[in-house]
């Protein structure tokens, strides 16, 4: 089957540049990432578009607006409503037959729905959405550390609507795309891999958030199991330098996706893909 990839964005926001590479020092990532004089990295959304077929699957959605007073400390801005980005390519909310989160972090899924008149609306209404059972579980009961990342409006009604599907494992989605779990930035985080004509494009989602983040010791200090992140990161890197994987970095402001080699033990990023 001939797969169609496009990367689409769905706004920014700020982050803490010290939270987002933990234990590293400002001297040594300033180098590799801009900030302003607060301190604060510009970070994309990025979400993936993908037509295989009949099946016209999204992978993560961004904040959405909901949220952006609560959140403000963040600043979003540049923010797209997903009606327009889709019918720029004459498709609609209705077309989407699938919504794979990678987590269920609000800069990931709060788009999924949206408040009118008090209510909240299931932004894909036909899409079955979907998630880890061990991430949907994390999202319930979340620890304290990580409960300020999950908001009950982003997917309880999706839930009561009976649009979930969970995955316990590793699992192809349709022919030429594979969920596999990898954990550490949060329980059950989702990589998606997609064949394409142009090879295998790995939605990485905040396993590798930057291309500055490709040295496995650069962890940003939101993830929940640093250790498993620097595990999880090295097998997606292994897989990519081997096989010759685009890898996206979906909250990268300045590079959306490259292939991958190594230098030494380093892993580096080596041609540029626009996807
Ligand atoms: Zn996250």
């Amino acid at each position: 089957m001939n797969i169609q990839v496009e990367l689409l964005k769905t706004g920014c926001f700020y982050a803490d540049g010290g939270a987002m590479f933990g234990a590293i020092p400002k001297r040594s990532w300033s180098r590799r990432y801009f900030s302003d004089e607060n301190n604060r990295c510009i970070l994309n959304m990025y979400s993936l578009l993908i037509r295989a077929g009949e099946r016209i699957i999204l992978i993560d959605l961004g904040a959405g607006s909901k949220y952006q007073k609560t959140l403000a400390y963040y600043g979003f801005f540049d923010m797209q409503e997903w009606k327009d980005l889709l019918k720029t390519r004459s498709l609609s909310v209705t077309d989407i037959t699938d919504v794979v989160f990678t987590h269920l972090h609000f800069d990931h899924c709060g788009s999924a729905t949206f408040i009118e008149n008090g209510k909240v609306g299931i932004s894909f209404p036909k899409a079955r959405h979907w998630v880890s059972a061990s991430q949907w579980k994390n999202y319930q009961e979340p620890h304290p550390l990580e409960k300020d990342s999950f908001f009950d409006k982003n997917l309880n009604v999706v839930a009561e609507a009976r649009l979930l599907q969970l995955i316990e494992k590793d699992c192809i989605l349709c022919p030429g795309v594979r969920l596999c779990l990898m954990d550490g930035h949060s329980e059950g985080q989702i990589v998606v891999y997609v064949e394409t004509e142009l090879g295998t494009v790995v939605f990485a989602g905040d396993v590798l958030p930057l291309a500055a983040n490709l040295s496995l010791e650069w962890i940003s200090a939101y993830d929940q199991c640093p250790q498993k992140s620097w595990y999880a990161k090295k097998r997606l890197l292994d897989e990519a330098v081997r096989m010759g994987q685009t890898v996206i970095y979906c909250h990268d402001a300045y590079l959306r996706s490259s292939t991958v080699k190594k230098a030494g033990s380093f892993y580096v990023k080596d041609s540029l893909v626009d996807l």
